[in-house]
């Protein structure tokens, strides 16, 4: 059921998630970047979080418009601002009337095109659309699929997979575009964070 407090569970298991992992994406984005990307997603998680209490009796769209205007302006980098679109474009398309995976399905493409429009990006430019973009339409396809823990299992794979794929990209956009050539080889840290919090969700839900 998604709700506050589900959705502030699956918030503190992204927290937990991106911790443990925390010096691999920080060399990632040292690696291709300019190193702030942890420090940028650790902070919008925090300051996510602190919205809980006040939060509490909201509903979802509610919820994901307050914590994405709260990102807005609080995270910098580009993940920031995109982060914070993501889940801005999320609320607009809520409907409390669907099933759940319908009405997730629903709001995660909106927030994706509105993420896409945002950077100017599309997949295969080696950045967290690769992992979005393919989750989004996966989404899509099940949005009817009422066994959830299969829903998870597959969404997680699918992240990991695009996750991936960003390693023998050249990037096209953000500050890995500045090393043409030379980005190659290495996994883009946007993706890896990314796919790290859907893995985070969709063991929430797997491991119920
Ligand atoms: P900055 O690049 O400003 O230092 P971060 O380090 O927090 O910001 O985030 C970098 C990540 O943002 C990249 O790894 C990439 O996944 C993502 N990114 C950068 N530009 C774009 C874009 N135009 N569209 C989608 N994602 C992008
Ligand atoms: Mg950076």
């Amino acid at each position: 059921m998604l709700n506050s407090k589900t959705i502030f569970l699956y918030l503190q298991n992204i927290k937990k998630t991106i911790d443990n992992n925390k010096d691999e994406i920080e060399k990632l984005d040292q690696e291709i970047g300019d190193g702030d990307h942890i420090f940028n997603i650790q902070r919008g998680i925090k300051e996510s979080l602190n919205l809980q209490d006040e939060l509490s009796s909201h509903t979802p769209d509610e919820v994901f418009k307050k914590i994405g205007m709260k990102i807005m302006t609080t995270v910098g980098g580009s993940s920031g601002a995109l982060f914070a679109t993501l889940l801005i474009g999320m609320s607009k398309k809520f409907n409390g009337e669907l099933s759940d995976q319908q009405n997730i399905a629903g709001m995660f493409s909106e927030g994706v095109e509105a993420m896409k429009n945002r950077g100017k990006a599309d997949i295969g430019e080696k950045t967290m659309l690769d992992v979005f973009i393919p989750v989004s339409n996966e989404l899509q396809k099940l949005s009817y699929q009422d066994d959830t823990k299969k829903l998870a299992e597959k969404i997680k794979n699918i992240a990991k997979k695009g996750m991936l794929s960003t390693k023998d990209l050249i990037a096209t956009k953000g500050r890995a575009s500045f090393l043409g050539e030379r980005a190659k080889g290495h996994i883009d840290p946007g993706a890896r964070s990314s796919q790290l919090a859907i893995e985070a969700i969709c063991n929430t839900i797997l491991n119920k």
